[in-house]
């Protein structure tokens, strides 16, 4: 399916609006002719013109939607209305909020300790006081060692503590709609209620429910953006969330997606690289020629930790590059997205190159640094 051409000659300013997010970052939405797409300010990047783009909706619409977007045109004021409603706190997060925070950052705590520990029994034990070779290949060991090491703490980083992307303004119900909707006392007329504001706010929503009413979030009060989903740990609802991932305590989802990806792939690096560097020592272990039995407990076991951790992090990795060719989050493969014609795996499928660069963007070499797209 071919994707959208006109999205790179829409100006930044020319439809301005507010995404509801207290950053002050702006955002808007295009239709074209195959697609809808959701643009965001770089919530990395705000002072310059970057944008990144979310495809929505890969799908032929209604002609009466094609029509571009003129937000100094909608009906509602949506800047005079307050947007939603305060949301109830369950017991635990009124009364172990810390608590709760704290053990959440226990996975992140186990992967740094193990990453500074293979650092250790990399360069001190394996290379230091194990290795006999020139010291200018010792260097080298350690050079290449230290490249995975600082890319996969980089992307770690990244992945960690890049935002998860809430849902644009237009997208949350006004006290006065959610009044209206609870008010209702069928089905239909509560669809009815929610197709009018998406009607007057020309929402562009494609994705159903299996009754086949909008996809909305009782708990934020809104109406859900196609691919966007709400995380019960983040308490909140993500733009193309794929999964929240406890081992970055974070939502993988729109802005972050990329850095999770080349985690999973420097991490896999880092552990082939520990483990192909260990195994010849392992060897000599079984044959009892290595001498230092303190160092030795350490090459032993970091050969044991990076096959182990190696075997994991390859499924995760080629899982989520298939997951990225096919434009497709892991919510998705689990449970198929549904719209107005029926379910459809491949709505969001713009084509092997093109899924690419909505990931990685354009520059080959960007697509490898853990940095936001230019
Ligand atoms: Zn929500
Ligand atoms: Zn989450």
């Amino acid at each position: 399916m071919a994707g959208p051409t006109e999205l790179d000659e829409v100006p930044l300013d020319s439809h301005p609006v507010s995404n509801g997010l207290d950053d002050g970052s702006k955002g808007g939405y295009t239709k074209t002719e195959s697609s809808t797409e959701i643009q965001f300010m770089d919530p990395n990047n705000k002072d310059s013109n970057h944008r990144l783009t979310h495809v929505v909706t890969a799908q032929p619409m209604n002609q009466s939607l094609n029509q571009p977007i003129d937000m100094n045109q909608r009906p509602m004021d949506i800047n005079q209305r307050p947007m939603y409603m305060p949301r109830r706190k369950n017991f635990l997060q009124k009364n172990c909020r810390y608590c709760v925070s704290a053990c959440k950052w226990l996975p992140v705590v186990f992967i740094l300790s193990v990453l500074c520990w293979g650092h250790y029994a990399f360069n001190f034990q394996l290379v230091g006081n194990t290795l006999e070779a020139p010291v200018f290949l010792k260097v080298l060991f350690s050079l290449l060692f230290h490249f995975w090491f600082v890319m996969c703490l980089w992307s770690y980083y990244q992945t960690i503590f890049t935002e998860s992307q809430q849902p644009p303004r237009e997208f949350w119900l006004t006290i006065d709609e959610v009044e209206r909707i609870n008010s209702c006392s069928t089905e239909e007329q509560r669809v009815h209620c929610y197709q009018e504001i998406v009607d007057s706010r020309r929402l562009p929503v494609e994705a159903r429910t299996y009754s086949g009413g909008f996809r909305t979030c009782e708990k934020c009060n809104l109406i859900k953006p196609d691919r966007a989903h709400h995380c019960s740990v983040c308490d909140a609802c993500v733009l193309k969330m794929d999964h929240h991932c406890p081992w970055v305590n974070n939502c993988v989802s729109f802005t972050n997606y990329k850095f999770f990806v080349l985690f999973l792939g420097y991490s896999f690096g880092l552990c082939i690289y520990s483990a192909g560097s260990s195994f010849p020592f392992f060897l000599k272990f079984w044959k009892n020629d290595l001498g230092n039995s303190y160092s030795k407990l350490h090459i032993l076991f970091l050969f044991f930790v990076s096959i182990m951790f190696a075997v994991s992090l390859a499924s995760l990795f080629f899982y989520h590059i298939y997951l990225t060719l096919k434009n497709r989050s892991t919510l998705e493969s689990f449970r198929t997205p549904i719209f107005r014609y029926g379910p459809d795996k491949k709505a969001y499928d713009l084509g092997k190159k093109r899924n690419w660069t909505e990931i990685f963007g354009d520059s080959m070499l960007m697509a490898f640094i853990p940095l936001p797209n230019q």
